[in-house]
């Protein structure tokens, strides 16, 4: 069988949000931000979660996360890295017998079990698929002195969101080549794919309702967003 495996961002300081708690542990509702897409993984197909968190969080995300709310699929809580790609790569080396990786900011509480299950379709027939949606704005490139330099044409710009797909053995081998490189710019997954594989990553329909939460005003707008949801 090939071991799906979610792998649910939790190590970030979120240092945008001003706060003394991290945005991926503030209460939304009744819970905090990460239990949603925990739960939501958690009912899904996938076989596994690994869940990574700040080296002082992995007891506090044991008892009062999964242990708590009995998110029975969480296999492992780790710790991440100082980095989003240093917190993946310490989850790509603990996902040892997985065939596939579902990558997941747990900052963005409103992933659904479609976007699930159109990643899981998609990452076996293309090795690396990402949720996205079209820019509803329209995009310009600017150079070093903020004048816009070039406007490309909207429909074929998305904004990137998570869940991000890969075969895990084509993600390994991206962030390999990443040691000799010391790029640090890297802000997502497919981004390192694109650069260091031969491999298109395939873009599926995502919501804009699927936001990361990164500024305060993004807890009231998920406030009005959660009554969509079940809790
Ligand atoms: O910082 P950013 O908003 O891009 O973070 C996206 C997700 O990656 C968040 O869920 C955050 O907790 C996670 N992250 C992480 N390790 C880091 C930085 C971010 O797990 N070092």
């Amino acid at each position: 069988m090939d071991k799906v495996t979610a792998i649910v961002l939790a190590a970030g300081r979120g240092s945008r949000m001003k706060s003394d708690i991290q945005k991926q542990f503030m209460l939304l509702g009744d819970y905090p931000v990460v239990y949603y897409s925990l739960r939501t993984f958690n009912e899904s197909d996938v076989d596994d979660i690994i869940l990574v968190t700040g080296e002082h969080d992995i007891e506090y995300c044991k008892q009062e996360i999964v242990g708590k709310y009995k998110i029975s699929k969480v296999s492992k809580v780790i710790a991440g890295g100082k980095e989003r790609y240093d917190s993946v790569r310490c989850a790509l080396l603990a996902a040892k017998d997985s065939k596939y990786v579902i990558i997941h900011d747990g900052a963005r509480p409103f992933v659904t079990k479609e976007m699930i299950d159109s990643s899981i379709a998609n990452v076996k027939k293309y090795g690396a698929c990402t949720i996205a949606v079209p820019v509803k704005d329209t995009i310009k490139i600017v150079d070093e002195d903020n004048f816009g330099i070039d406007t490309p044409d909207r429909k074929y710009v998305y904004q990137i969101q998570t869940p991000q797909s890969f075969d895990k053995e084509l993600l390994l081998s991206c962030y390999k080549k990443l040691n000799e490189l010391s790029e640090t710019n890297i802000t997502d997954d497919t981004m390192l794919v694109e650069m260091l594989s031969g491999t298109k990553t395939k873009i599926l329909e995502g919501a804009y309702t699927n936001i990361k939460i990164t500024t305060p005003e993004d807890i009231k707008i998920a406030k009005i967003f959660l009554k969509n949801v079940l809790t």
